[in-house]
This record gives C-alpha cells, sequence and structure tokens, in this order.
C-alpha cells in the first residue's frame, strides 16, 4: 500500500521501534523509584529531554512530556481558566483542531472569539491584531502553526510577537508543523503542542511547552509538579529518537513540494473543474485537500484503497461524523462540495513515484466510479 494518510498518523520507522523496544526491555523501571536502575531511568529520561528541548531550542525545564496535542491543548486552556482573572478572553483561529475549539468553548463558553481566516485559509494578522488592541481583556490566543486538512500555514511567530509586545500568553498548535519544517521560533511562543505519531513515533505521547505555573495533572508531582503520572519513558525515548532523525532530514524535506505540485499539475490535467484548498497560500510540502468535481469522497476512498493508495477525507478526528470539515466550511466552501474533500498527505517514506503514482491511481478510481455510475443507471432503466 501507498500510505499517503500521514497527517493522520505516521509509520514509526524501525529505529524508533527499536529504541522503544529496547527501553521497554532493559529500562521499565519507574523513574520515582530510589533504586539505581531507577535513578538510572531518571536519568535518562532527562537526557530525552535535554535532546528534545535542544532539538527545538527551548529551555528543557519548560518541556512537559503528555500524551500528546489533545492533553497539551487542553491543559493550557485549562490553566488559564483558572490563573487568569474571570473576565478574560480568548482569541482562537476558526480553523484550530477540535482540541483546542473545544476545551476553548469548555473553559471560556461566551469569553471566547474565533477568528476567521481568509478563503486562502490563512487568518488575517491585521484584523486580530486589531481585536488586540481593542480589547484589553484578550488573555489568550491560540493559533496552529500549520493546519492538519489543508497544510496551509499560518503567520505564528508575527502573532508570537504581537502577543509577547502585549503581555498576551499566545499558544501555538504546532501538531504539524513539528518533523516538518524548521522549529526556529517556537521558543516566542508562551507555549506550544506536539504529537510524537505525527513526525514518526508512537502514539499517546507528546510534549506542552511551557512554563505553565500550576499543574494541570494533580497527583504524584512527576513532570516538575505540572503533570502527575508515573512517565512512560519508551515512549518518551521513542519519540525523541524519532524528534533527531526528523530533524536530521528538515533540509532533503524542503525540496519535497515540488512533488506534490507535480501531482496536483497532473490532477488539474486530468480533473476539470478540480479545487485544492488553501492553493493560493504557503502550504506544508506534504498535503493536498483536494476538491473533487464529482463523487463523494468516501467513494474515492474506497476506490484508491482498492487500487493500493490509503488517503483521507479530512481530519481523522472528524471521520465517523456527518459534521462537514469546520475548515473547509471556515475557507467559505459549502456542506455539500466539503463531501467531495479527499486529503492525501505524504511523509518522510513516500518517493516522488508514489505521488506520481497517485494521480494516475486518481484517474483510475474516477474511471472506475463513471463506469459503476452508468452500470447502475442501466440496471435502474
Ligand atoms: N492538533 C492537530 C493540528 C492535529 O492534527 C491533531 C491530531 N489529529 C491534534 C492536535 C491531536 O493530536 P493527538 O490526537 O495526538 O492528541
Amino acid at each position: 500500500m501507498a500510505y499517503f494518510d500521514n497527517n493522520s498518523t505516521t509509520k514509526p520507522g524501525a529505529e524508533v521501534r527499536e529504541a522503544y523496544d529496547q527501553a521497554s526491555r532493559e529500562s521499565w523501571r519507574n523513574p520515582s523509584s530510589p533504586c539505581r536502575s531507577g535513578v538510572a531511568v531518571r536519568v535518562q529520561l532527562d537526557r530525552a529531554r535535554e535532546s528534545i528541548a535542544r532539538l527545538l531550542e527551548v529551555d528543557e525545564e519548560s518541556v512537559t512530556f503528555t500524551s500528546g496535542s489533545t492533553e497539551a491543548n487542553n491543559a493550557v486552556f485549562a490553566h488559564a481558566a483558572r490563573c487568569f482573572e474571570p473576565s478574560a478572553r480568548a482569541l482562537v483561529s476558526s480553523i484550530e483542531h477540535p482540541s483546542v475549539l473545544a476545551p476553548a468553548d469548555h473553559w471560556f463558553a461566551k469569553r471566547v472569539q474565533a477568528v476567521p481566516v481568509e478563503p486562502t485559509g490563512v487568518i488575517d494578522l491585521e484584523r486580530i491584531s486589531a481585536l488586540l488592541d481593542g480589547d484589553s481583556e484578550i488573555r489568550l490566543v491560540s493559533l496552529m502553526a500549520a493546519n492538519n486538512e489543508t497544510g496551509v500555514l499560518q503567520p505564528w511567530r508575527k502573532l508570537a510577537d504581537l502577543c509577547r509586545e502585549r503581555g498576551i500568553h499566545f499558544h501555538c498548535d504546532a501538531t504539524l508543523w513539528i518533523g516538518k519544517l524548521s522549529s526556529f521560533g517556537l521558543s516566542a511562543c508562551s507555549s506550544f503542542s506536539a504529537s510524537a505519531h505525527k513526525l514518526g513515533g508512537p502514539k499517546g505521547v507528546g510534549i506542552l511547552v511551557s512554563d505553565l505555573a500550576r499543574p494541570f495533572v494533580l497527583g504524584g508531582s512527576q513532570e516538575n509538579g505540572r503533570r502527575s503520572g508515573t512517565e512512560n519513558y519508551p515512549a518518551v525515548k521513542a519519540m525523541s529518537v524519532a524528534c533527531e532523525l526528523m530533524s536530521s532530514r528538515l533540509p532533503e524535506f524542503s525540496d519535497r513540494s515540488c512533488w506534490r505540485d507535480t501531482f496536483e499539475k497532473a490532477m488539474f490535467a486530468g480533473f476539470p473543474g478540480l479545487q485544492i484548498l488553501g492553493k493560493e497560500a504557503p502550504r506544508l510540502w506534504n498535503t493536498s485537500m483536494l476538491l473533487m468535481p464529482d463523487y463523494e469522497n468516501l467513494r474515492y476512498v474506497g476506490k484508491l484503497d482498492k487500487l493500493g493508495f490509503e488517503v483521507s477525507t479530512g481530519s481523522a478526528c472528524s471521520t465517523g461524523t456527518d459534521d462537514p470539515s469546520s475548515v473547509a466550511l471556515a475557507m467559505g466552501f459549502s456542506p455539500e462540495q466539503a463531501k467531495r474533500l479527499v486529503r492525501v498527505s505524504a511523509y518522510a517514506e513516500q518517493t516522488e513515484e508514489d505521488w506520481r503514482n497517485l494521480a494516475a491511481a486518481f484517474s483510475h478510481a474516477r474511471d472506475e466510479l463513471d463506469e459503476d455510475s452508468q452500470g447502475s443507471s442501466v440496471i435502474s432503466l
């Protein structure tokens, strides 16, 4: 199978699996245990923290291991709601992941404002700047670095500066960015989140980088007292190996958008009426969100799967619901159009040839769908 659903999760490579296995075999003791082997795991855990902090150019004290970005994003909003005064307001972009939108709504309710994006999928920085200037109660702003559905990149570095100048907490969901583009500038965010499984690491582990003053999981005081619970060292070790590997490959990734662009060119040629969400904006090199001119997305997904290509209809977090993509709606597309969205997302292992073959497979899938619909109209006659 050619796997083109990397924005939902990525395959852990051999080195990452080996790091996990080895840590499970040899370093399974509790890092809080006072025996020598426990202390050794504590040292290894701190080394993994140091390594991740170095790659992200942040202070290791600010790195808290979490179960992933969902937990990290939740923690920031819960923390802000407890620490800021009751009148404090929050701004989020309308294209944030549900793990930002839901806690924003839960903790801030009427005190949160979702800022719309332009039809290109990018937030309007001037508009946000005006909002920040006009409302001194805004204490928290959250903007993702790269959108998981369209790959559209957001001006998070500039927004981090605007917030810092005004003493506002700026949170960045960097889940799709880290491991694909340079982490330069992330240290300017008041907090940011990432999940290991989006960059070749294991599932169920991630980071929150922040100097949150109060604990967000109470109990045994692990993780500098911020997040209690026995640390999952094997997962952390595997995550640090994945981070090292992907960081070393960033220069190679910087040339990869041309593979995606060639794919999109072939798609435009073969599918008159095709649209690509966020095409006019800077995007991640790995993502293409296609608005197919014909047929519902699940029919394409099914056909392509049979042809050996795994693609997606959009965010895995909304699969299984009938809700149209909120990102597409925020960009001005209709619910009917949202049903024709197919997302393809590559990562480290997909080759130029895979991209080329994918375009050919789409044409093949469409031909089969045409045949199916002609067949069904003959039967209905
Ligand atoms: N933010 C973004 C942008 C994501 O794509 C995801 C995963 N779909 C998350 C947060 C949540 O990550 P996890 O499910 O690993 O907690």
